[in-house]
């Protein structure tokens, strides 16, 4: 495979409802949609998703753009190879985390690759489910917001709601939810509120049986995680702290989770994201796929990726319409009866509708 075009599309999206955690709120999300060609003239669909600002890692819109024009597209350009993992490895042999900067165009490589041999991403990822079950993340907000926003997910069908908690917004809202829906598939993101300290917080949650506590702890910490796991019944599920393939591998050594969300950006690819999910179902780590608020386009790599064996629990993949009031592909995601479809069709499965690209674009560049 070469590569002989890269252009990065720089667009604005504003999402139906702001979405509010405990360390920021987005309302307008950024996204660079990376758009790559091989040397026959297919194109490969692929997605930055950082947020504008740093909260969520250190990565940005910014610094991914310039990771991609200044030293990831020059590779990529200059390389001749048969499998995306290959580009994954020189990538990171060459240049040091910018995870969501190389997944972007990995993401674009694995699209291209599966046209190549005339298969779905997702059976060129290994899958093999039909559909994948949804979830859903509920933002903070008043508790009659929360409750009236659960109360409509459930009614969708969604198969397991996410909600966002800090310390002082966690016990009530939690016990609250719970009598309102006692048997609704929940867990509990915590974004790193949370230190040591106030593991009595966290124990107290255990008595309303939540499938998880997501990133509890500090985001690079798998020390301090492995204590609190001791601590509570409710598993640990780590998100920000598993960067890698060799961060996970350590974190299920050190009893530091009983869960992990994968999500290809943060780990720098759809690559090291099989790779993760491989090592998990070895040691039986339930694992499922996190959402970054992203397009159409990340979003059906996502329900590619979890239609592997071993993403067990409903993610954060959730319908089109959940985020938009337009997504970037043709058909938008839906979700029926709480699932998704895994398309059968060649590459990513959807189509980029680019009459809508260029209305949302706000700047482009090829290389
Ligand atoms: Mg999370």
């Amino acid at each position: 495979m070469k590569i002989k075009k890269v252009t990065l599309h720089l667009i604005g999206l504003t999402l139906v409802t702001p979405f509010v955690s405990s360390i920021g709120t987005v309302k307008e999300r950024e996204s660079i949609l990376v758009e790559i060609e091989d040397e026959d003239g297919r194109i490969g669909w692929g997605e930055v998703v950082a947020f504008s600002s740093p909260w969520y890692t250190e990565e940005t819109i910014k610094t991914c753009w310039h990771m991609i024009e200044d030293f990831i597209a020059p590779i990529v350009l200059s390389m001749t190879f048969d499998h995306p993992s290959q580009f994954a490895e020189e990538i990171s042999y060459k240049l040091k985390r910018n995870n969501m900067a190389k997944a972007a165009i990995e993401g674009a490589l694995w699209d291209i690759y599966a046209q190549r041999k005339g298969i779905s991403l997702a059976t060129a990822l290994g899958g093999t489910k039909k559909n994948i079950e949804s979830g859903v993340v509920v933002g903070m907000g008043s508790m009659e917001t929360v409750l009236k926003t659960i109360g409509a997910y459930v009614n969708e069908g969604y198969k397991r709601v996410k909600v966002k908690i800090e310390p002082g917004k966690d016990l009530e809202v939690i016990k609250v939810i719970r009598q309102t829906f006692p048997h609704l598939p929940l867990m509990a993101d915590a974004n790193s509120a949370y230190s040591l300290n106030l593991v009595k917080n966290l124990q107290a949650l255990d008595q309303f049986g939540l499938l998880m506590i997501e990133q509890p702890l500090e985001s690079d910490d798998i020390i301090d995680h492995a204590k609190l796991q001791k601590e509570l019944q409710t598993p640990i599920c780590l998100d920000e702290s598993i960067t890698s393939y060799d961060d996970a591998r350590k974190a299920i050594e050190l009893g530091s989770c009983k869960v992990i969300n994968i999500k290809s950006g943060r780990v720098g690819g759809l690559t090291e994201a099989v790779k993760i999910h491989d090592l998990c179902l070895n040691h039986h780590v339930p694992v499922w796929c996190g959402g970054m608020l992203e397009t159409g386009i990340s979003r059906a790599q996502n329900i590619a990726l979890a239609s592997l064996e071993n993403f067990t629990i409903p993610g954060d993949i959730s319908a089109s319409s959940r985020y938009w009031e337009q997504d970037v592909i043709i058909p938008e995601v839906q979700v029926q009866g709480g699932k998704i479809e895994v398309p059968t069709e060649i590459g990513l499965g959807y189509k980029v509708n680019r009459q809508f690209l260029e209305q949302i674009t706000k700047s482009k560049k090829s290389f």
